[in-house]
């Protein structure tokens, strides 16, 4: 009897214990969504500080933590340097950047993701009010030599794993540092926008990589395809001609008109597949999609052909789009049109999130390797990256060439009108390097400027190289 009663002593209090953990569980999680619904009525900075205390980490693939709470203080990288060239990939808690790590992982680094076991296993072990760790792919040097290599320019940097699809740089200029976000201090126009997802730029010559793929891929054209290039006469009424080299090309074969980057050839070749057919082949490899970067979605490319005849259609041909046309294209996803190339026609999903982790260090998401979009055949990626070597090595990319790497390429030089109207070019190099231990794709768009983005991607190619990468 005693012994009996000692077990129901027992069994009850287990029970109590037990009631007590889940409503103290129950509690905290009403807790928090009570939290979330405040941010979600836009409740000010304050609060936002207040919910962000005890918030995960976020580094980088190499170990620099990018952001930390401490003592109730949310703090951004250590180097000023670095999380200012971190800033748009980040954020900030205060959500001023719509699109960043902090706003769109906001419940992984609260830790409200979690499952209700999941949260009462951490409540349990007295960890349940800290939130989840995450890693990025991005690689704190390689963030930081995108930065001093933007320093003098407005654009953006994107650095790839091509075998992969992580990002491993980032960095838009101008920028400046997050606790000047968080103050409201300093923002000077342009200072906040995401360029290298959200920018819509005209592609310029860099959309001669996909016209050059549809027309490998069309057993209709003729290989041989000879183009007379008149130079700053137009191929047809209101058409496509050469505005860098007003004397023109001669007559040119596919290899030289892509080496030379001439408008007069790809211009004739987007006549000759015509709207359809380019379009098409825009669209493997991602054009008039929803793209995404993980969690993080990407301006959609555009390649919307509406302006009726030739002239208009030779224009889109050099990624040059008049009337009503629209091409645009984000630096992010020139990147991946590249490293797809280098990838024998795959695009990989892009990856940003390398991993989760809760506050006891269990590991809750590792990235893996996934194919995006099959762009093309291996053979046409084959073919087009000969083409692109020699842009490097001979032709417009010349000064992306560097000594023992071996660097593929296509440059791009795209007239469009700023923010303020007024009639810019802008310089653009999409490539990669072609090394085993470093599959390298690289997109550099620089504003308002008309060859140096080849000189950048190289160079951070070439320091990319000395890096050891996830
Ligand atoms: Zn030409």
């Amino acid at each position: 009897m005693r012994q009996f009663l000692r077990n129901l002593k027992m069994t009850t209090a287990l029970l109590v214990l037990f009631v007590a953990v889940l409503l103290v569980a129950l509690f905290i999680q009403q807790k928090r969504s009570t939290e979330e619904l405040s941010v979600a009525a836009g409740e000010n900075k304050y609060a936002l500080q207040q919910i962000y205390s005890r918030a995960g980490s976020i580094s980088s693939s190499d170990g620099v933590v990018l952001a930390h709470s401490d003592e109730g203080e949310r703090a951004y990288a250590e180097n000023s340097e670095l999380a200012r060239a971190c800033l748009h990939l980040v954020g900030d808690y205060t959500h001023r950047l719509p699109n960043s790590v902090e706003s769109i992982y906001m419940q992984e680094l609260l830790g409200s993701s979690r499952s209700f076991l999941e949260q009462l296993n951490l409540d349990i072990r007295g960890q349940g009010f800290e939130g989840n760790d995450l890693v990025l792919t991005v690689n704190a040097d390689l963030m930081l030599k995108a930065s001093r290599l933007l320093k003098d320019y407005r654009g953006s940097v994107v650095l790839l794993n091509y075998e992969t699809g992580d990002l491993l740089a980032l960095v838009n200029s101008p920028t400046v540092s997050p606790q000047d976000v968080i103050n409201w201090e300093n923002i000077t126009e342009g200072t906040l926008f995401n360029r290298a997802l959200y920018g819509r730029y005209y592609p310029g010559s860099t959309i001669k990589m996909l016209t050059t793929a549809a027309f490998l891929e069309d057993p209709d054209q003729d290989m041989d395809m000879q183009v007379v290039c008149l130079g700053s006469e137009e191929i047809v009424p209101a058409g496509a001609k050469e505005t860098l080299t007003p004397e023109g090309h001669g007559t040119v074969e596919l290899r030289e008109a892509f080496r030379e980057s001439c408008n007069a050839f790809f211009g004739k070749l987007a006549i000759a597949l015509g709207r359809e057919d380019f379009t098409n082949k825009a669209e493997d490899f991602g054009f008039n999609k929803d793209l995404n970067l993980d969690h993080f979605k990407i301006a959609q490319s555009l390649l919307d052909l509406q302006e009726p005849g030739q002239g208009a259609l030779s224009w889109a041909g050099v990624g040059q789009p008049i009337g009503q046309d629209r091409i645009t294209i984000s630096p992010m996803h020139l990147a991946a049109i590249a490293g797809a190339i280098a990838n024998d026609g795959v695009m990989m999903k892009p990856r940003v999130l390398l991993q989760e982790i809760d506050p006891l260090g269990s590991v809750r998401y590792t990235r893996e390797a996934e194919d995006y979009f099959v762009c093309c055949q291996p053979g046409t990626a084959a073919d087009l990256e000969e083409l692109m070597l020699e842009v490097v090595d001979s032709g417009t990319g010349r000064r992306a060439s560097r000594a023992g790497l071996k660097i593929a390429g296509k440059t791009g030089t795209a007239e469009m009108a700023n923010e303020d109207g007024e009639i810019v070019v802008n310089s653009l190099f999409s490539g990669y390097l072609i090394s085993d231990s470093h599959p390298l794709a690289v997109a550099v768009i620089l504003e308002g400027e008309n060859r140096d983005a080849a000189t950048v991607a190289a160079d951070m190619l070439q320091y990319a190289v000395s890096v050891d990468i996830p």
